[in-house]
């Protein structure tokens, strides 16, 4: 089963005069376990797509079928389960300002009350250890560089063990060097565990990770 399987998929802003279309027609069909990397200019409707398929903004027109659901017309429940199912980094790495590192990657295992604090404490310093962050496990986001801040939330999107990464530029607010080293410890994590990434970048430099380029342009794929 593909991680992601779109067919016909549009999508418009707006009602009436206003309605301005944004995505049109988004055939798309990503394995599972591969790395895709997805460009095209500033406004073609990228962030549009990614926020469809991570289950942040309802649909309504063609067919999304994400980690085996559809998503098209889907109910709030079952776009909460696909949340919950997958990591999604953000361009600005969105981390609370009052939290630690760790309480910041913490928190997106609290979802799942079953576990102890202890126990989402020891796989949250685990995985800040996996990116590199194991002596700044307490610093604050203003305490850290933005390299860093985004191997934080690199980290909380990963710490569920998603099966798929959705990720809206990632690297776009860094140097090439912390870019690049961010974007190689959420590949090699991601590798590691069999997930699936769709990750969202104008980085021509990054774009040899990938197993395989797409291009929206104008909200369609080329
Ligand atoms: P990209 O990520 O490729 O830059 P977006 O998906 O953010 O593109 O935006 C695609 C188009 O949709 C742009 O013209 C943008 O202005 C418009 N748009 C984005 N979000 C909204 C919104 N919440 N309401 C209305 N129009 C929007
Ligand atoms: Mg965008």
């Amino acid at each position: 089963m593909p991680a992601i399987e779109t067919h016909d998929l549009s999508f418009s802003y707006g009602h009436g005069e206003l309605k301005r279309q944004v995505l049109n027609k988004v055939s798309l069909s990503i394995k599972s376990g591969e790395i895709v990397i997805m460009t095209g200019p500033s406004g073609s409707g990228k962030t549009t797509l990614l926020t469809i398929l991570g289950g942040l903004r309802a649909a309504t027109e063609g067919s999304a079928i994400v980690l085996g659901n559809e998503l098209i017309g889907a109910p709030e429940p079952l776009r909460m389960k696909v949340r919950a199912q997958s990591g999604y980094i953000f361009q600005q790495h969105n981390l609370i300002p009052q939290l630690t590192a760790l309480q910041n990657v913490a928190m997106s295992l609290e979802l799942d009350s079953s576990e102890s604090e202890a126990e989402r404490n020891r796989k949250s310093a685990d995985m800040l250890k996996a990116v590199g962050l194991g002596e700044r496990l307490h610093y604050r986001p203003q305490q850290l560089s933005g390299g860093q801040r985004q191997r934080v939330s690199i980290a909380r999107a990963l710490v569920r063990h998603p099966q798929l990464v959705l990720a809206d530029e990632p690297t776009a607010s860094l140097d090439k060097q912390s870019g690049q080293e961010a974007v190689t410890v959420l590949r090699n994590l991601a590798r590691e565990a069999g997930a699936t990434i769709l990750l969202v970048t104008h980085d021509y430099r990054i774009l040899d990770m990938a197993d395989r380029v797409i291009t929206l342009e104008d909200g369609i794929l080329k």
